[in-house]
């Protein structure tokens, strides 16, 4: 193998190395985390998505097993009310308490967390993505992280020691590793510890606003028992807390954290463990090139993505070198689009070893059938047959590329190619029609449209080539700059500058079809 690798390949050699010498009881384990204060968003996905890129790449490095934990930090306390939620006046009087304790502003699943949780598997599920989902908080309340919590209440000195210097000096003296929900309101964002017990397996607090001013105390003091979900571990702490308990050995993290994961990573050093390795990845920008924040949720959504395309061509976005800023927005649909179809058709000439390098090889999983296309028609080509056609009809759109190429309508092809058109039929409508003005013709060029016309009713054979050349041979003849009629025909036909190679797209088109169009263009 050459020195370069595909980036997912990378970081499982990395990981296999991270595990020499090192007992590995069970599967080796990989997580990544989600805080359901919104609904799931682009980035959440991207994580879990690149991880499994990542598992794949790992299958092909090492025999042993591998698990991914999605895990979501559904105890922590809401601070603000996002924007794009519904009711925002039921979930208000609850700022403050764990995202569990609060209800469903959409008023259909038990807890506010409950319902972002759903929304998360829903679309991880919806990619066959394969994942262990854990819920913090039944993992503290089950008394699945007290072990863990017992060792950090017993050497908080050490805790503090790593933490407190990096914190500014005003934030160091209310500073705890722990955050417990109070036992009269039920808020974990309003108490402070003010002594710890470990003997008692508990610490004091006051119900006092300390620790957060905008979820207000009810005034509680006294000693409380961190074990079985009293309290939770503050973030990065808590972070450590789950690395240690689950003994995870893979995760990546958003350039944001990189000060966050170090400093979790040394907690995972106070507790005797080892931590796990990991990437970070750049942010997403919206169209303006700034990051896209998650309580506003800018940008594009999977489900935004979806309705343009099939939806695992947003895969091929994702699997771009995840170190470098990547713009979301609409108008990288297309390009991808066709990338994600090129490899897939790509995959079936290719051997084992070339495969690897075809980023689609970590889209799906290796022991499951995976989508096939064997033809060279494309997102662009759909999206300009049915700009010429002036219709939205996928089913006539469909009749129409089967001319070009008859195996698009075959079974293999029969899914992808209806997601296809379905997709581009509304990409056309939503982003690109409004932009379109279809130009007339010039008068010197007119004699050639007509030409042109009739050179392609009278072809006869199905070679695009052939077809193209027509377009070459009729503007020479007419001493037209090729270039110039094929300008004066997209503009013409789709209104754009540049399109389809014609060749193609006038056997798509059907040659009579074409022949009415181009005589109809030139007047
Ligand atoms: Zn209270």
């Amino acid at each position: 193998m050459s020195t370069a690798q595909p980036w997912p390949l990378k970081e499982a050699i990395a990981l296999v190395e991270s595990l020499e010498g090192r007992d590995v009881d069970g599967p080796v384990l990989f997580e990544t985390g989600y805080g359901p204060s919104g609904l799931p968003h682009i980035g959440t996905f991207a994580e879990v998505a690149r991880t499994t890129f990542i598992r794949r790449a790992f299958q092909q490095v090492s025999d042993r097993p591998t698990k991914l934990i999605a895990f979501s930090d559904d105890m922590d306390g809401l601070r603000k009310v996002p924007l794009n939620l519904p009711n925002p006046e039921l979930v208000e009087p609850h700022l403050g308490k764990p995202l569990s304790s609060i209800p469903d502003p959409f008023g259909v699943d038990s807890s506010y967390s409950a319902h972002m949780n759903r929304r998360l598997r829903e679309f991880l599920d919806e990619f066959g993505f394969e994942y262990s989902f854990r819920s913090s908080t039944d993992v503290y309340t089950s008394g699945g992280f007290n072990a863990g919590l017992r060792i950090l209440l017993q050497r908080v000195d050490q805790v503090l020691a790593v933490i407190l210097p990096t914190l500014r000096p005003h934030k160091r003296a209310g500073w705890s590793p722990f955050m417990v929900t109070c036992p009269d309101c039920g808020r974990n964002l309003s108490t402070s510890v003010t002594a710890y017990h470990p003997e008692d397996d508990a610490v004091s607090i006051a119900c006092d606003s300390a620790r957060w001013e905008g979820a207000v105390g009810c005034g509680f003091t006294g000693q409380v028992n961190i074990l079985d979900g009293r309290a939770k571990a503050g973030w990065k702490v808590d972070w450590a807390l789950r690395w240690w308990t689950f003994g995870v050995h893979y995760e990546m993290y958003g350039k944001d954290l990189i000060e966050s994961a170090a400093l979790s990573k040394r907690l995972v050093q106070v507790m005797d463990g080892t931590p796990p390795i990991g990437l970070f990845y750049e942010m997403f920008l919206d169209e303006d090139g700034r990051k896209i924040s998650k309580s506003v949720g800018k940008g594009i959504s999977v489900d935004g993505w979806q309705a343009y395309a099939p939806v695992e061509s947003l895969l091929a976005f994702l699997y771009q070198n995840p170190r470098k800023a990547k713009r979301l927005h609409y108008d990288v649909i297309p390009m991808f689009v066709d990338q994600y179809l090129k490899q897939l058709t790509d995959w079936s000439g290719q051997d084992e070893q070339a495969r690897l390098w075809n980023p689609s090889y970590f889209y799906f999983d290796r022991d499951l059938p995976r989508p096939a296309w064997d033809t060279s028609v494309n997102y662009t080509l759909v999206r300009n047959l049915a700009v010429c056609l002036g219709k939205d009809d996928a089913d006539l759109v469909l009749e129409y590329l089967k001319r070009y190429d008859a195996s698009v309508g075959s079974p293999a092809h029969a899914d992808l190619a209806k997601d296809l058109i379905r997709g581009a039929v509304a990409y056309d409508r939503d982003w690109e029609a409004d932009k379109r003005v279809k130009k007339a013709p010039s008068p010197e060029s007119v004699p050639a449209l007509l030409a042109l016309a009739d050179a392609v009713e009278a072809y006869v054979g199905e070679d695009s080539e052939a077809m193209q050349g027509l377009v070459f041979d009729t503007a020479r003849a007419h001493d037209l700059e090729p270039r110039a009629l094929f300008k004066t025909i997209y503009q013409g036909l789709i209104g754009q500058d540049r399109g389809p190679r014609l060749g193609s797209f006038f056997l798509a088109l059907g040659q009579a079809e074409s022949a009415a169009a181009l005589r109809a263009l030139a007047g």
